[in-house]
């Protein structure tokens, strides 16, 4: 009986260590998973979402020079996502109406 118990310990504790590395990978799984955005998406549209900011023309009037998804605040380098397109991937180069300024 003792033995079973120490067993059950060992493998409840191995498990346990092992949830990290799961839920790690799950996520990391997900991560990987995003859909790029399209310019056409209702949403994108609203946000008037480009592509390649430097190669539209004309700017979107409230666009400011330098700015372009690379360097917003809401933009994941990890894996090109954007706070603003759950689930998206954006373009390094695109820019919308949400773009803020990534701290130093
Ligand atoms: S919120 Fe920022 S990262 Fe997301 S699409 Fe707009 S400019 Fe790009």
């Amino acid at each position: 009986m003792r033995q079973s118990r120490r067993r059950f310990i060992k493998t409840a504790l191995a498990s346990l260590a092992a949830m990290p590395a799961i839920f790690s990978s799950r996520i990391q799984a997900a991560e990987e998973q995003l859909i790029p955005l399209q310019e056409s998406d209702t949403m994108a549209v609203q946000f008037q979402y480009k592509d390649d900011i430097e190669a539209t023309d004309p700017k979107p009037s409230n666009f400011k020079p330098g700015s372009d998804c690379a360097n917003c605040l809401l933009f994941k380098p990890g894996n090109n996502g954007c706070g603003i397109f759950p689930g998206k991937s954006v373009k390094p180069k695109g820019w919308c109406l949400a773009w803020a300024p990534r701290p130093n």
